[in-house]
């Protein structure tokens, strides 16, 4: 079974800053991590390989310095890694980061299984994974919890809304992993010393088949991206006082009544 596992780079979110001038995110000096989301949609392909076999490949799209994020998925058992990089990429919205990442994955093999987080932690759209479900064809399984096989059957759990969805589909496949998935394992000393050593091949434009340009980079994104701004706080909260669960109920009553919103 051939896996691709998409990951991404982000900051860590805890440090995020905004420029107060030119309203966007200060990455200078922020450290970056792999989204953690995607070390859920990792544990998901290992545990997928340590049942049934096969190959984990794990894919990342961005500058050179998100080797590091690779690495760790070396580290934590992926076989091998290739980092999608090209000027060609740079300021690519959703549409076409999810078309260049179906591209590297078209030019890595045929596969059987792509995974990827159900959302970045710094985009937060959770738009990339699924879309690169649609320029490749494969069936969509977002938020998917486990995996079996039987024969070229594949039943997924899927958290939804009113509980869990049992679904039952055929290769190829697209699943997104939450943090209910799994937890994700950590790396061993021997693969984080191997992975520090490993080779990390960069899939370049030139490497794509058939790629159309118009597709990628900020030209071919279709979102453009007004302003971005931090929401000023108008209010204070007000905190609701009382001896018991009943009496704040009713003083909060009360107050919406005061209020005439009852
Ligand atoms: C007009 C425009 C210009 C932009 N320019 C830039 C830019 O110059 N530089 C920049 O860094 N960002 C840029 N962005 C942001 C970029 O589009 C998003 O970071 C990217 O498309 C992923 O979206 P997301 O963060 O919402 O991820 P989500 O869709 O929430 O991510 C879901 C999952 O998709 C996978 N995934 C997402 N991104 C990647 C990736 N890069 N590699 C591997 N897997 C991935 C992961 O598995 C992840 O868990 C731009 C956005 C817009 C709208």
């Amino acid at each position: 079974m051939n896996i691709v596992v998409c990951i991404k780079q982000v900051p860590d979110t805890t440090e995020i800053k905004i420029d107060p001038v030119k309203n966007t995110l200060i990455r200078t000096g922020v450290p970056s991590i792999m989204n953690p989301f995607d070390k859920n949609a990792l544990e998901t392909a290992l545990q997928l390989k340590d049942q049934y076999g096969g190959k984990v490949t794990a894919l990342c799209m961005g500058l050179p310095q998100a080797k590091a994020v690779l690495r760790e998925a070396l580290s934590m058992g992926a076989d091998e890694a290739y980092l999608a990089t090209d000027r060609a990429f740079g300021g690519s919205d959703t549409y076409a980061t999810s078309y260049i990442l179906s591209k590297a994955i078209e030019k890595l093999g045929p596969f059987d299984v792509i995974l990827g987080g159900k959302q970045a932690i710094d985009g937060d759209t959770g738009q990339t994974a699924p879309s690169i479900a649609e320029h490749l064809g494969a069936t969509r399984l977002t938020y998917v919890l486990d995996l079996k096989i039987e024969g070229d059957k594949v039943i997924a759990r899927r958290q939804v809304e009113e509980g869990i969805e049992v679904v039952e589909t055929r290769f190829p496949i697209l699943c997104t992993a939450t943090k209910e998935s799994n937890k994700p394992r950590y790396a061993t000393v021997k693969r984080k010393i191997a992975s520090l050593k490993a080779e990390i091949p960069e899939i370049h434009l030139a490497d794509l088949i058939d790629a159309d340009t118009t597709k990628m980079g900020l030209k071919g994104s279709p979102t453009k991206v007004k302003a971005t701004f931090t929401p000023q706080r108008t209010a204070n909260g007000v905190t609701i006082e009382g001896n018991s669960p009943i009496e704040v109920a009713d003083n909060l009553i009360g107050k919406l009544v005061d209020a005439k919103v009852l």
